[in-house]
Formats: structure tokens, sequence, C-alpha cells
């Protein structure tokens, strides 16, 4: 199954996606990873998705990629007395560590640890940053606080604090959990939330163990400012502009994405735009105008992948969402403006021979008449070089670390293959060539550009090129290495 597209398309599983047909249906329309959100949902039902997933997989015999997001440090209010209570503005509001029900005066907030960072003039933002309170005077266990924007507030709404770094840590308990029981099940990749310092990285990777790949959600001011220490600790990055407009003016927010989406590229680091890209279709078979443009805007930067959330889990449309993703994702690579932006935003720095040797396979490829560029890899590095050049023809990524072709499943352009065991240059041409053939990306009478480390089985290696023709005889010659 060959995708007609190199960006990805990732889509959040949830109540209007749980069963094998639907979410077998959004993998055939083009879903290319599935995130499991662990704010919703117990571990039986993430058990349950999991499976469906995998049985997928075999059912399809191509990879797919499982992201497990982490709720992360979400702050909440307790609760009211009456089911809503409404602030008005220039009225005053305390919170404070008082577990008695709320009412339009006060409201506990159960977070003794922000208590302590708050400071005179520093603003909570509650309910996705509809209302606004600006903080007059606080103590150890409380904040008298002005209500600047009013509006209704209830039960456990969540709390943005944008102005502080919290000293809170990355993972609270259900999160070490939660990590635990989804790198048992499997998962590939881990998605952090509410991401503040590199350590909050490392803390998730020690507990990872190498069991999943970690992606840093960048939703906070201070993430956008230790940006690029957090890049560099991360295995890959979402611009969660959710949160981040809720934290930041939402006008910040385009400049930020792309910023984040070309250093990710720089760094051959898959990065996923998410939030909001056709929320019209929770509700509607059509999205609405802009919200096309946003996705096309996105692809248009570079993006490795774009992400359905609400639209796939809990929409009424998830399977005409991955469908509308598809479509644009299809038309805008296909216009030669396109091409003309991700050449003219190619990174030129080339600090090793493996960036030499795809580089140069791009030029091959492209100069003559190539029909794709397999890679050959094992830790997945070579295949992200490869897939950050950006090359015009498709990009098979050979493998025999079934976790490597996964991972992979994130970024941009690669169309992954499991290999057997190659120990021989010889045997990576023949089965290179095979996947080429069998994947619909070649004839037998077209020539592809094969790359690769000898010898194999050390990662980090690359250091051959060749290009090759793709006839099946090659399978039952026996050639001199
Ligand atoms: P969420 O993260 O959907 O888990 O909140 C994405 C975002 O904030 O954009
Ligand atoms: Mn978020």
């Amino acid at each position: 199954m060959r995708r007609l597209r190199n960006v990805k398309i990732v889509a959040t599983l949830g109540p209007a996606s749980n069963d094998y047909e639907t979410i077998r249906a959004l993998f055939e329309a083009g879903a290319d990873v599935f995130r499991l959100n662990m704010s919703h949902g117990d571990h039986s039902e993430i058990r349950a998705r999991h499976d469906i997933i995998r049985k997928i997989e075999t059912d399809t015999g191509r990879p797919i990629a499982i992201l497990a997001d982490l709720q992360g440090p979400k702050l909440r209010v307790g609760v009211f007395a009456k089911e809503e209570v409404e602030l008005v503005a220039g009225q005053p509001f305390r919170l404070d560590l008082d577990e008695k029900e709320g009412n339009a005066d006060r409201v506990q907030l159960p977070h003794p640890e922000i208590f302590a960072a708050l400071e005179v003039g520093s603003s909570l933002l509650v309910n996705d940053g509809k209302i606004r309170l600006t903080v007059d005077e606080c103590g150890k266990d409380y904040a008298n606080c002005t209500v600047t924007v009013g509006g209704m507030i209830s039960n456990r709404k969540g709390v943005n604090v944008p102005d502080v770094v919290l000293p809170l840590r990355a993972l609270s308990e259900k999160d070490r959990a939660d990590l635990e029981f989804v790198c048992e099940l499997g998962v590939d990749w881990l998605a952090l939330s509410f991401v503040q310092r590199p350590e909050d990285v490392h803390e998730a990777r020690e507990l990872a163990k190498g069991r999943a790949a970690i992606l840093s959600k960048i939703e906070k001011p201070a993430a956008v400012k230790s940006f690029d220490e957090i890049l560099k600790v991360s295995d890959g990055i979402m611009v969660a502009r959710g949160d981040l407009g809720v934290e930041l003016p939402v006008q910040n927010v385009p400049p930020i994405q792309k910023r984040l989406v070309r250093a990710c590229r720089a760094a051959a680091k898959p990065v996923i735009v998410a939030t909001q890209m056709l929320e019209s279709m929770i509700e509607s078979p059509m999205p609405t105008r802009a919200e096309v443009s946003d996705v096309a805007a996105a692809i248009y930067e570079g993006t490795d992948a774009v992400m359905l959330s609400a639209e796939s889990a809990a929409g009424h449309y998830p399977v005409e969402a991955v469908m509308t993703m598809d479509a644009v994702a299809r038309e805008v690579e296909s216009d030669p403006t396109y091409r003309e932006v991700i050449e003219a935003s190619r990174a030129g720095k080339k600090a090793t021979v493996a960036d030499g040797i795809v580089s140069a396979a791009r030029e091959i490829a492209e100069t003559t008449d190539i029909k794709a560029i397999c890679c050959f890899s094992q830790s997945g590095t070579t295949a992200l070089l490869v897939a950050r050049e950006r090359p015009r023809v498709p990009i098979i990524g050979m493998t025999a670390i079934q976790k490597t072709a996964r991972r992979l499943c994130l970024s941009w352009g690669l169309h992954c293959v499991m290999t057997g065991e190659v120990t021989r240059f010889k045997m990576a041409v023949v089965n290179a060539a095979r996947a080429a053939r069998e994947g619909g990306f070649a004839d037998a009478s077209d020539q592809i550009v094969v790359t690769a480390g000898v010898p194999f089985n050390q990662p980090g290696t690359t250091n051959i090129l060749r290009v090759a023709p793709c006839e099946e005889r090659l399978i039952y010659k026996t050639e001199p290495e």
C-alpha cells in the first residue's frame, strides 16, 4: 500500500474511532500514525486500540507508528457548589488550597507549588484561556486575583499559567504509570505534554529505556524560549497549537510554527503540526476554506506530518477528515511552487560522510531517470537524512529492525520496508530492487539508487552508493562482490 504523497497524517483515536473497521478505514484513507491520548480512556481501552492497530499492521503488511500522548502537568481548579459560576470582569476572585466547594468568590486550586511560583501581576488563564485572572496579592496557600476577562467557570476546568516556569515535574504519578504501561504495550513514540526544559525530556528518556522515541510538545512559552536545547535532546517535536495559543497571544503561533518546522528539518527530526487543522469537520463533512489553507500552509512550510485531534477521535466524519488531508497534501505536493520553496530551504551544511552520500543520492536520482532512493538504515538516522533532503523521487527505507520501520512512519516521504538480515551489499541491492518493484515504485527495466553502510550491522556507517537496475534476474545471478 503506497501513499501518493510525502507528508504524513497522524490521526488521534477516540470514541469515534474505536473499532477495527473504522481504524482500518482511517489507515486506508491515509493515516500513517495513530495517536493514543492518555488524558482520555483507561488502560483497557488503550490496550484494545493498540491491539487493533497491530492487527491492521499484520493484515496489511505495512508498518504503522503508534504515538502515546502523556497528559503531563495539566493544572485544574477544584469543584463548585453549583454546576456553573459566572466570573465578572473587575470583580475579585480568590484561589486557595481549601477543598471546600467553590462559588463566585473563590475556588480551590490544589497545587501548592503554583502558589509558591506566582508573583503579583502573573496571569492565570482558565478554561482554554476564556477567563483571565491577574494576581494582586499571594501567599503560600492562596492568591487574591482580579478577573480581567470574565466568563463561565465550572468543575475541574484547566488552568494555564503562561508567565511562570512552573516548579512541576514533567511527569506526574499518572504519567509515570501511563508511560510504563504504553512502553510495555510496545508503542513507538511518547509525546510529552507541557515540556518546559530539556531536563523534562531526559527524565522521560530514562524511564522509557529505549523502548519508545521521545517527542516534545511545544505548548509553553518556556519551551519556545529553550527550543534549541529541547530539540537537541528530543527525537521529534509537536507544534501543539492548542495550548500554545492559550499560553501566548494567538497571533504569535504562526511565526513560531514556521520557525519550529524549519529548525526540525535542519536537525533531521520529524515535526508534527497539530490542533484545529480541520476543526469544523467534527460536525461537518466539508472543511472551511481557511482550514484547507492552514493544512496546505503547514505542508508548504515543509512539515513532516499534520495531525487530526477531535476530528478523528470524537467527530462525525473521521474518515472524511483523513481523506481531506490526503487530498490537500497531494495537491500541494504537485504544485511547482512547493518544490521551489522546499528546495530553497534545504539545509546547506553537510558535515558527515552520510550527509554527503544522501545528498549525492538525491542529485543522481533527480538528474537521471531513477525511480526511487532505497536507503538501508538500522537506527533510522540515515533514512532521516534522506528525508531531510526532501528528494523528488520516492524514498524506500530498508531496515531489519521493526521498531525503526515503525518510528520512521512519522517522517516525511519515508516508505519503510522490512528486510531480512542483510550481510552483503549485493544482497542489499537485490532486496531493494524487489521492494521497489513490489511497492509499485519501479519496473524491472527501471533503475534505483541504493545506499548502505558496509560492513552491515554497524549503525551509523553509511558509506556506499550504487545505481542499480531493478531486473528480476538479479536475484538468481551470482556475481562477485
Ligand atoms: P493536546 O495537545 O491536544 O493534548 O492538548 C495538543 C495541543 O495543545 O495543541
Ligand atoms: Mn496541549
